[in-house]
């Protein structure tokens, strides 16, 4: 994976764009379209892309049955991923969501785990919710994805039915009551016979994943393999 995320930088090294580093602002760094050099050597990559039992499966071994799984950085409090995240969720910064989806296509594009999926479906926020904000942040990095590997989004067929309460102080287990039937596939034919790559923008204890998964995977032969911007230390 570190390959590629290194060949796709190197492609961007001709470009150097006037633009702020979105980390650091720096204007007196050389940048390309998001990150300043500096900047970049510091991220903490997962690079798990590629491995089979990576720490993301790992989340999930004995819960669900997912093909593959991967993140593309490691959340840690106060660090940069944060930053990135809380732009992209509060700060009105949609194109950050994009931008890591083609990071993350282009770190996973020749990698056979990822190999055969049929469709990209970003874990859905209530209604009133996207249109609060404006826009699905894990719809952003869905299409950054699909930009790269030319893989289809189907939006609006898992759809979120009801209003969940915020999970930032829950145990797994209240979590899990908490997203009951939050959930529900509009057209099952849809997803029938397809294995489909599910995204959000954070994995932290995985249980909304698990619950959006379940319900794919009550499609007929449908396959499911899941990717996360970041995700929780949990289990480093
Ligand atoms: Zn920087």
């Amino acid at each position: 994976m570190l390959k590629f995320i290194k060949e796709y930088w190197d492609s961007f090294l001709y470009l150097f764009y006037p633009d702020l580093c979105i980390i650091c602002n720096n204007n007196d760094r050389e940048v390309h379209d998001t990150f300043c050099f500096d900047c970049y050597a510091q991220l903490p990559f997962t690079y798990q892309g590629t491995a089979l039992n990576n720490d993301f499966m790992q989340h999930f071994a004995g819960k669900i049955n997912i093909q593959h799984g991967a993140s593309l950085f490691y959340f840690i409090k106060q660090g940069m991923v944060q930053g990135i995240i809380q732009d992209l969720k509060y700060r009105n910064k949609p194109q950050y969501g994009i931008k890591m989806g083609e990071i993350f296509g282009a770190s996973i594009k020749e990698d056979s785990f990822f190999k055969n999926i049929d469709a990209i479906v970003p874990i859905p926020l209530y209604k009133s919710k996207e249109i609060q904000r404006g826009y699905n942040q894990s719809s952003k990095f869905a299409e950054g994805i699909s930009k790269v590997l030319s893989i289809p989004i189907i939006s609006n067929n898992l759809i979120r039915i009801r209003h969940t309460n915020t999970q930032t102080k829950m145990t797994r287990e209240e979590r899990l009551v908490n997203l009951k039937n939050a959930f529900t596939v509009k057209n099952s034919q849809l997803f029938e016979e397809k294995h489909i790559l599910l995204v959000d923008d954070v994995l932290t204890t995985g249980t909304t994943l698990l619950e959006c998964g379940k319900k794919i995977l009550e499609c007929k032969d449908s396959k499911i393999s899941m990717a996360t911007i970041a995700m929780g230390e949990l289990l480093r």
